[in-house]
């Protein structure tokens, strides 16, 4: 297997790929980033469950989504809840279209989406390895119907046609509805977008490659509203800075792409659109989309509901349904792929170190102390950086083993800074921050180790 050279000679062959994918789920069970949902129970399909370290990394992908969706004067944000009017999955096609070709084996009884059936293998024991489109060549399976992805449940205690809600497939819905109430309440003019980021529920019919195709999963979407006739410049404005947005959070350039829909591939809602898609160990990969949904959604809305979604332009005095551009993202999609490419395994003078480089922003754990040894006053000194320390930041104190070993242990963690009170520490109230990239070394004045590790994780 050929060494892997560091972040930006990432290697991986055709032959590694899933060794690759494989290393990545095991670290990530073993430090605690992703766990097996109900996993004691044997595991759901689809559902998975963040660790500590999980939690941290998630949370601050969304949170930098946050801060940059948001922390401008043309977006506004929303928190809108999950279950809502059946009626709003009736004016956006979700009932009557969001649906997938399914299609059963006779012979194993494993179900498949009939358009997705490249990668597919087949499901029985006795014809391990064998890719299912032979199955079908073969007249295996059933003619394909179509199957509706959103979970279904009652609102109530009736359980009858009457009470039907389901969960959100898609965060988007609760932005186009609150429309006009965002834009009376925050007094935006067009041009101006709301955002929202939360869960999303679909009922895939084959789940895969661990984080990337799950029954529940978050969005972060956002939903900018534009006269008609500037739908194409803004269209351009926001792909082009999402795709900024991954490459500022350090994802590979390499490994991102731009990938526009033809015509044909275009949903029924969209002019225009075009998929920012990042290269997994098993091939390109959608992990945000950026759609010009037109006056198709708001147009919906007014027409199920009956009440007009027309915005006011006062200074043209004419009343209009905006177009909107959507900048749509999986957050589990985005760590997923966040984490993939912080991945590295190199050689340090004779031994394999495996090492998470996350962005220190994304980085789950800022800093971690340790005292070299356990005398001599070093502890006390440490624990008081680390008291000090965690006011703004989440560090980790560890005593355990040589400091080489502690090092290891925070590189597969991701953990961008080591803090070592040593001998010099006790002359001069200096202490080594060791750099998890480049392993360098400098002394930072104890008092100071706060606004050195701000100053990193505001660049
Ligand atoms: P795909 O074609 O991969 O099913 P999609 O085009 O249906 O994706 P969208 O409806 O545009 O996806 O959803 C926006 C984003 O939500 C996607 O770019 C992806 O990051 C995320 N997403 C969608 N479905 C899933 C899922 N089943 N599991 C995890 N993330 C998902």
């Amino acid at each position: 297997m050929p060494k892997f050279l560091g972040k930006r000679n990432f290697i991986i062959t055709q032959k590694n790929k899933n060794d690759v994918l494989d290393k990545i789920v095991s670290l990530a069970k073993r430090r605690g980033f992703v766990f097996q949902s109900s996993e004691i129970y044997g595991g759901l399909n689809g559902c998975w469950d963040y660790g500590p370290l999980g939690v941290e990394l998630l949370k601050n992908i969304k949170n930098e989504w946050w801060k940059t969706m948001t922390y401008r004067e043309d977006v506004e944000g929303i928190d809108a809840s999950i279950l809502m009017h059946p009626r709003v999955w009736e004016a956006s096609g979700h009932v009557e279209n969001f649906t997938d070709p399914m299609v059963d084996c006779k012979e194993c009884k494993a179900r498949f989406r009939a358009d997705q059936l490249e990668d597919a293998m087949c499901g029985s024991k006795a014809y391990k390895g064998r890719k299912a489109i032979k199955c079908k060549e073969e007249g295996k399976f059933t003619e394909a119907r179509q199957f509706n992805l959103m979970f279904k449940s009652f609102i109530g205690p009736v359980e009858d046609s009457g009470a039907v809600v389901y969960l959100r497939p898609e965060t988007a819905q609760g932005i186009f509805v609150n429309f006009l109430n965002v834009q009376g309440a925050s007094r935006q003019k067009i041009p101006f977008g709301i955002a929202q980021l939360g869960k999303a529920f679909r009922n895939e019919i084959n789940t895969k490659n661990f984080l990337f195709r799950t029954r529940e999963f978050e969005q972060m979407e956002m939903q900018f509203f534009v006269k008609p006739k500037d739908d194409e410049k803004w269209f351009e404005y926001w792909r082009d800075e999402r795709l900024e947005w991954f490459k500022s959070l350090g994802m590979n350039t390499e490994k991102l792409r731009l990938q526009p829909h033809g015509e044909t591939e275009l949903a029924h809602y969209a002019k225009e659109a075009v998929d920012i898609e990042y290269e997994f160990p098993f091939g390109w990969g959608e992990i945000e989309g950026i759609h010009n949904r037109t006056d198709f959604d708001l147009k919906k809305h007014e027409e199920f509901s009956g009440k007009s979604l027309k915005y006011f332009d006062e200074a043209a005095k004419e009343k209009f349904i905006p177009f909107i551009i959507e900048t749509s993202a999986g957050a589990s999609r985005s760590f997923m792929a966040f984490l993939i490419d912080a991945y590295n395994e190199e050689e340090v003078k004779g031994e394999k170190r495996a090492v998470l480089k996350f962005h220190p922003k994304l980085a789950p754990v800022k800093a971690a102390i340790f005292p070299l040894v356990n005398k001599d006053g070093m502890p006390e000194i440490a624990r008081k950086i680390e008291t000090d320390l965690r006011k703004n930041f989440r560090v980790f104190y560890d005593d355990k083993g040589a400091v080489g070993r502690r090092y290891r242990r925070q590189d597969e963690a991701g953990t961008p800074f080591c803090i070592t009170v040593d001998t010099q520490t006790l002359e001069d109230k200096t202490v080594t921050v060791r750099e998890r990239d480049s392993m360098e070394q400098e002394r930072v004045v104890v008092d100071k180790l706060s606004f050195y590790l701000l100053n990193k994780l505001i660049t």
